[in-house]
């Protein structure tokens, strides 16, 4: 795979670094996010080793035609983008994709990303966004894959397998997992905010999605916004260099957040941006994304000896140890094609569809309403969504363009053809109080069979900083669902949202709750592939939806609290709406059988636990089944319960399968106040299930 053995590169490295000045070091550890003739200037001087955000193959080729023609060194430059869930072919999100609970697709569906943003000249992917994320307030839980440190690690790893996947006749592609550390946490669901965590609770959570990544080869990573413990992640040296370099072995490079070396200033963690440059360059953050900091402050500081040659000569040789591992020096440019014909191709249009379709969970389904029989006569497709295209692809849409994307009306009108009368009424907008458009909408419910209500978020309210304090439908939409509702028409409702809502008054009311997501280009496809019965729904949330915001942060795997009876809220109950790993299907599955290969075990040898699963129903269907563990008494207090193996499978009708999980150490222990990974003797609970809330139990003894 490696162009060039180990030391080959090693020795090259060297002898640029012998070669560089300082100013041209720096160059290396300077990304730009624009470019102006100041730019290819400093570029020609060697001042400048990235850019982000250099939209199309055109741009990038003479961008890069000046660092290797025109600068002393020719040292190509690494180009990075944000491809966070497709660069042209626009998938799922990331929070939707991680609800297919389905890594092969979701490592397919990143390698397409990946080979369509390397036709446009990218070299460096700023994803995938690793973040646990338990505060459906904050908009960027859309760039994640849930709340759970297990899938969580997982997806991530899939993910970087997929952006990394390089095929050998192919430019690589490096991924860069974001935001180390904690970020998902920021308070109130505030973006940007403090987070204050115990370093139990960071390795138990926020740090396992990392490690997957960095296990699965990403060769970056990107430093978090936030303050954490006190300390800006940009800034903090115990996170960057104690973790992440000591204890983790990490021989690649930390590029900043956008501004984030800067904004040690506005912390208050820096008096100026000199001494910002001091912090973040001696905590490990090699590179200084746009905010120009280590332009203009680092080349003073080495010569008065306020940071090392040597930190500067580390970071350099990590960045010019990826620009090799990717090939840069002997082919730093792309193709100058601005139309590449990947883009969009039907292979990866089919990719798209088929993660839309499983992104997709099915929440409620009463008196079997769905799937749609096709013979229905007349369907009334109502809402702000139905015609919608650019907010069916989310935030973070890449070089996705909306008349690309399949509405969920045009999605219907393809699947019945003439077969069936469509009516469609927008009845009102995603968020304002225009509640004129609803008379309509009631209008053409009353002469349907079925009303399909497609409503949720605009693409801008979720994302960065597009933090929301209600959960419930935006605007006038609930208006406009009961009274939909109130005229008697079976209603079917569309979710398309970035975020867990609380629909509880839905939830009451209406038959058949589809959560679609953001579901991208393929959506109006795909949703049509459900409602229909050509897809039978296996999307399973990977986040818990609350009731009420006041619930928030609510989340399965808490921990117990000294009163496990004591109700806590007066009005409100303590369970969610739906928990974590919920999802229904149009077949039914049954949990047959849960047996352990021991009762007691030192666990020496895995222990190997099955379960039986029958599909009772009448349609195939895919099932998520889930392990969960409990460990009952700790030296630290530990989650009621765990998420710890899953396995999805599909049945016929009638088909029943066993289905086999082996634990181990890894899955069975945990870290102390000490940052020591532990496994301590004890009693544990094993539940496997359809779900967190549900499932057949067991218990074991962990001997020493
Ligand atoms: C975001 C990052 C993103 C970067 C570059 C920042 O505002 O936090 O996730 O990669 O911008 O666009």
């Amino acid at each position: 795979m490696m162009r060039h053995t180990k030391d080959d590169t090693e020795r090259k490295i060297e002898q640029y670094l012998s070669e560089m000045t300082l100013t041209e070091k720096i160059g290396q550890m300077t990304q730009r996010g624009k470019i102006t003739e100041k730019e290819k200037q400093m570029l020609r001087e060697g001042k400048i080793g990235s850019f982000l955000n250099l939209r199309g193959a055109e741009n990038v080729y003479e961008i890069q035609r000046i660092a290797v023609e025109e600068s002393r060194l020719g040292i190509p430059l690494i180009i990075g983008d944000d491809v966070i869930h497709g660069y042209k072919t626009i998938f799922p999100i990331p929070l939707a994709e991680s609800c297919s609970w389905d890594p092969e697709l979701i490592e397919d569906t990143a390698a397409i990303a990946a080979r369509e943003a390397s036709a446009a000249g990218i070299h460096w992917i700023f994803a995938p966004m690793v973040d646990i994320a338990r505060d459906p307030r904050w908009g960027r839980i859309a760039e994640g894959a849930g709340e759970d440190p297990y899938l969580g690690g997982v997806i991530a790893g899939a993910r970087v397998r997929g952006f990394q996947r390089n095929p050998s006749n192919q430019p690589r592609v490096a991924a860069c997992p974001k935001h180390f550390a904690a970020y998902g946490l920021s308070e109130a669901g505030r973006d940007y905010n403090t987070v204050d965590v115990s370093d139990i609770r960071l390795r138990q959570v926020y740090f396992p999605p990392f490690r997957a990544a960095l296990e699965a080869g990403a060769v970056t990573l990107m430093s978090a916004f936030n303050d954490l413990n006190g300390v800006p992640c940009t800034g903090n040296r115990r996170l960057l260099r104690d973790v992440l370099q000591e204890e983790w072995g990490f021989a690649g490079f930390v590029v900043s957040d956008w501004c984030s070396v800067d904004e040690l200033v506005q912390h208050g963690y820096a008096a100026t941006r000199e001494e910002a440059a001091i912090h973040a360059v001696n905590a490990g953050t090699h590179m200084d994304m746009h905010s120009r900091v280590y332009t203009e402050n680092l080349e003073r500081l080495v010569q008065e000896g306020k940071v090392s040659e040597a930190t500067v000569d580390d970071a350099v040789r990590r960045i010019l140890r990826v620009k090799f591992w990717l090939g840069l020096f002997e082919n730093p440019y792309p193709e100058r094609k601005s139309k590449h014909p990947v883009f969009l191709c039907g292979a990866h249009r089919e990719k798209a569809r088929e993660a839309a379709r499983k992104s997709i969970v099915l929440l409620k389904n009463e008196g079997s309403l769905l799937p749609l029989d096709r013979r229905t006569g007349s369907i009334a497709v109502i809402g702000p969504l139905a015609e919608a295209r650019q907010d069916l692809m989310g935030c973070w849409a890449g070089q996705g363009d909306a008349e690309d994307v399949v509405s969920v009306l045009s999605g219907i009108r393809h699947k019945l053809g003439s077969r069936a009368t469509l009516l469609h009424a927008r009845g009102c907008g995603t968020d304002g109080d225009d509640r004129s458009g609803i008379g309509e909408a009631v209008r053409i419910a009353r002469r349907s069979d079925v009303a399909v209500l497609v409503v949720g978020e605009s693409a801008g309210m979720s994302g960065e900083n597009r933090n929301r304090t209600s959960l419930e439908l935006p605007g006038v939409q609930r208006d406009l669902v009961r009274a939909v509702f109130d005229t008697g028409t079976p209603v079917v409702l569309i979710l398309i949202n970035g975020r867990p809502l609380s629909i509880s008054w839905e939830d009451r009311h209406i038959p058949a709750i589809l959560e679609a997501w953001q579901p991208g280009t393929e959506a109006g496809h795909a949703i049509a592939d459900i409602l229909f019965g050509d897809a039978n729904p296996s999307g399973k949330l990977s986040v818990t939806f609350p009731r009420t915001v006041g619930q928030v942060p609510i989340y399965y795997n808490h921990k117990h609290t000294g009163r496990p009876r004591e109700k806590s809220y007066v009005d409100c109950p303590e369970t969610p709406l739906y928990p974590f790993g919920y999802g229904l299907s149009y077949t039914r599955f049954e949990y047959r059988n849960l047996r352990l290969s021991k009762k007691a075990t030192t666990l020496q040898t895995p222990l190997s636990v099955s379960v039986e699963v029958l599909n009772a129903g009448k349609f195939e269907g895919e099932e998520t089944v889930q392990l969960y563990i409990g460990d009952m008494a700790a030296s630290v207090t530990r989650p009621v319960k765990e998420l710890k193996g899953f396995q999805k499978i599909s049945l016929k009708p009638g088909e029943r399968r066993e289905v086999t999980f082996t634990l181990t150490p890894d899955h069975l222990g945990f870290y102390d106040e000490d940052g020591e990974f532990n496994l301590e003797p004890g009693r544990f609970k094993i539940w496997v299930g359809p779900h967190s809330a549900e499932g057949l139990e067991e218990t074991f003894e962990l001997l020493r």
